[in-house]
């Protein structure tokens, strides 16, 4: 068996009957995969983690994802919206400790006052860091003309899931309406690219209904379709949503966090100098989720700067880990985790993707 692994490892591009089999490794197999993602980082990107001091701006959202916990259906979650004067301060937080970049994040709104505070909290932003600190937006789908707006308002980078590859479990993770359209999502990842933003994308892994040859899928429309970054990690099941129902068919959440670690480990091999983070929900399954992810290729950490008493209403899934926590505490976690690693944090640049470069 062992030979068979580092015979698909030594291969210049996998084919989808590869990433089934190295999605299916265990034990020291797949240890061997974790090893060449680890070697394939080190040559390609190097040992430093970029931070991204992720604020949750809103859990206002007009759609009904069958997954997530903050769907307008849900109505347990008491809905919030940052001040300008918070999200700015959390900006700033990050400046101050020389991130090189912030994400604002919420749920999906596309009315004309949310469009403009957006654009005006973006020109704001850029004024008072003078332009040092980068901007990514993953606010979900909206207009071209939207996605402009904000991208000449200071925007860099926008992160915009596509969920899963596959458009048949698509639809059964979603309603059935123009609203939560595959195609949509799709078309959205275009046009972010044709307006110049760094693109990122990514799924949730471990989901009901799906299976080793879905996330194969995954991988190749990730290098398929050429994506700067990825964020992706394991599906946690959230009681107030509908899939709920389906929890007792889900693996066991320590395979789902194995799964997430081979999917990143299998990317950073395939698509090398792209940024790919170690998210949150990783962490939420172990301790060392994130440790884990950095070792199995990931560079990227993303310290939640959301001020402490609206995290609570911001729970995408269940046992979400350090919604106590300030951005000081959350910070000297990350650190912790990122020095057990071996890595070193890369403060004062921006950290973009090498591959966007290239392009
Ligand atoms: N509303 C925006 C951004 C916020 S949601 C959007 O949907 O793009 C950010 C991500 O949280 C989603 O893309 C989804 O992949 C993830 N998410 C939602 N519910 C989740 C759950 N139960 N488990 C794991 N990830 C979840
Ligand atoms: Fe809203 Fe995003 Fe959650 Fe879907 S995943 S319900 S769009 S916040």
């Amino acid at each position: 068996m062992v030979k068979r692994v580092w015979e698909i490892l030594e291969k210049e591009a996998f084919e989808k009957a590869d990433l089934v089999e190295l999605l299916g490794l265990e034990g020291e197999d797949a240890q061997e995969l974790f090893d060449k993602a680890l070697e394939v980082k080190t040559k390609y990107v190097g040992r430093k983690v970029w931070f991204r001091g992720l604020i949750e701006y809103s859990n206002y959202c007009t759609k009904d994802c069958f997954y997530c916990g903050i769907r307008k259906g849900n109505q347990r979650y008491q809905r919030y919206e940052l001040s300008e004067e918070e999200v700015i301060e959390a900006a700033l937080f990050a400046y101050r400790n020389r991130f090189g970049s912030i994400v604002i994040q919420s749920g999906e709104r596309n009315n004309p006052r949310f469009v403009d505070t957006i654009e005006y909290l973006l020109k704001e932003i850029s004024r008072l860091t003078n332009r040092e600190l980068h901007v990514t937006l993953s606010l979900g789908e909206q207009s071209e003309e939207t996605y402009l707006r904000w991208k000449e308002a200071g925007a860099h980078r926008y992160l915009l899931r596509i969920e899963v590859s596959n458009p048949e479990l698509y639809k059964k993770i979603h309603p059935s309406d123009d609203l939560h359209a595959w195609e949509k999502r799709i078309d959205g990842l275009k046009l972010l690219r044709k307006t110049g933003y760094m693109v990122g994308t990514g799924v949730m892994i471990g989901l009901p209904f799906q299976t080793l040859s879905d996330l194969a899928d995954d991988l190749l429309f990730f290098r398929d379709f050429d994506v700067d970054m990825i964020g992706m990690g394991p599906y946690i099941e959230h009681e107030d949503t509908p899939l709920f129902q389906y929890r007792d068919q889900l693996l066991p959440l320590t395979e789902r966090l194995e799964l997430s670690l081979k999917m990143v480990a299998i990317i950073r091999i395939m698509m090398k100098d792209i940024n790919i983070a170690a998210t949150t929900a990783m962490q939420t399954i172990d301790p060392r989720g994130r440790e884990r992810a950095l070792l199995a290729g990931a560079n990227v950490m993303m310290p939640n700067l959301t001020p402490p008493k609206y995290k609570e209403n911001y729970l995408l899934y269940k046992d979400k880990p350090g919604i106590a926590d300030d951005a000081v505490q959350t910070l000297q976690s990350m650190e912790a985790n990122i020095r057990a690693a071996g890595d070193e944090i890369g403060y004062g640049e921006w950290g973009d993707p090498r591959h966007f470069k290239k392009a």
